[in-house]
């Protein structure tokens, strides 16, 4: 059941006393951005706040943040990865000539109401991502 899996995701989150320091700042900042971000510029989001947590822990701690099933990992047509909070995914319109994303603006997931088709049993469910892929406005008229 979809609802049980993303209660399970909220336990995790709310459970703070199981994060380390340097995760709960990270997940802080996410939650506060409420965007999709890559790593170096959840850095420099942090260096503005004078926080010294160093690159290498940024990329370590998303890592684990992932495995947990708290944050989604997408990556972009240039090869970039973008981070987000589970809850707040979002879906994207990819341009595959100049590389642009562009958020479609849906209400609800459309995606959440096919998940009956999962062998629930068999798999315990994170999160999933659905790109769309073409040429943006600009690039067809070019
Ligand atoms: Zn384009
Ligand atoms: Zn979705």
């Amino acid at each position: 059941m979809l609802s049980m899996s993303k209660d399970r995701v909220r336990e995790t989150v709310r459970n703070g006393d199981t994060l380390t320091k340097n995760q709960q700042k990270i997940l802080d900042l996410l939650k506060e951005l409420n965007i999709e971000i890559t790593a170096q510029d959840l850095h420099l989001q942090l260096r503005q706040q004078k926080s010294k947590i160093g690159l290498a822990t940024i990329y370590r701690t998303l890592k684990t943040l992932h495995l947990r099933g708290i944050i989604q990992e997408r990556i972009t047509t240039n090869g970039e990865s973008l981070y987000q909070l589970i809850d707040h995914h979002t879906h994207h319109l990819n341009c595959i000539h100049c590389g642009k994303s562009e958020l479609i603006q849906e209400k609800n997931c459309i995606v959440d109401r096919h998940h009956h088709i999962l062998p629930e049993e068999k798999f315990k469910l994170y999160y999933h991502t659905l790109e769309f892929y073409g040429l943006c406005e600009h690039c067809q008229n070019l």
